[in-house]
């Protein structure tokens, strides 16, 4: 049985730029029903013994019988995804990210704000429900990229980098219908000494 991470941080941590109604909602309903989905969708199903949401769905292809694979890629992909972006961000944020990852952002997108604007230009072109990437790929490439609904790039052996949730439902009750305002403002938040952990753990 799968349970709600706690946040490392309190719902109005990140206010301005997301509200607490938001993020309660977001993690206390949300997040909260993805994992009751999944959960549900898992009864009478034989885990591996110590199956992470995420090598479950790394290995959803090979694994997850045809009957609930649409349950799990959905409500197991919104567990997974959600449980990865409330650490993506922090009221503590570092402005840039450092070391080897910044050097790299730097090369491939002409800069730190050459970066941002192509990751908001996909987050922007991404039609309907969805979620904008920075990925990392077996030969140590960083590219950005979007995917539908709650589908995880793990999926296609990606390493998730960076997240966001392109959802009206992370946004609209304080932007409405303004994603790339929404956008613009999340870069506050943005934990980078996460993410640039996460670049340092996977690059080979
Ligand atoms: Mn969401």
């Amino acid at each position: 049985m799968f349970k709600l991470p706690e946040l490392e941080y309190s719902y109005d941590a990140l206010e301005p730029f997301i509200d607490r109604e938001t993020m309660e909602l977001h993690h206390s309903k949300h997040h909260a029903g993805y994992i009751a989905k999944l959960n549900k969708a898992l009864e009478g199903f034989e885990l591996d013994k110590g199956a992470s949401i995420e090598k479950i769905i790394i290995n959803l292809k090979k694994d997850i019988p045809i009957d609930i694979y649409w349950d799990i890629r959905n409500n197991g992909g919104g567990h997974l995804n959600h449980s990865l972006f409330f650490k993506m961000m922090s009221p503590k944020a570092s402005r840039e990210p450092k070391g080897h990852l910044l050097d790299l952002i730097k090369k491939v997108f002409g800069g730190f704000e050459g970066f941002k604007e192509r990751f908001k230009s996909s987050a922007l072109s991404r039609f309907g429900s969805g979620w904008a990437w920075l990925l990392l790929d077996e030969q140590n490439k960083i590219f950005i990229k979007s995917t539908p609904n709650q589908d995880c790039p793990v999926s296609d052996d990606k390493k998730v980098l960076l997240c966001l949730d392109l959802w009206e439902h992370a946004y609209y009750l304080n932007y409405r219908n303004r994603r790339g305002e929404y956008i613009d403002k999340w870069w506050n938040v943005v934990n980078w000494d996460y993410v640039t952990d996460r670049f340092e753990e996977f690059k080979n």
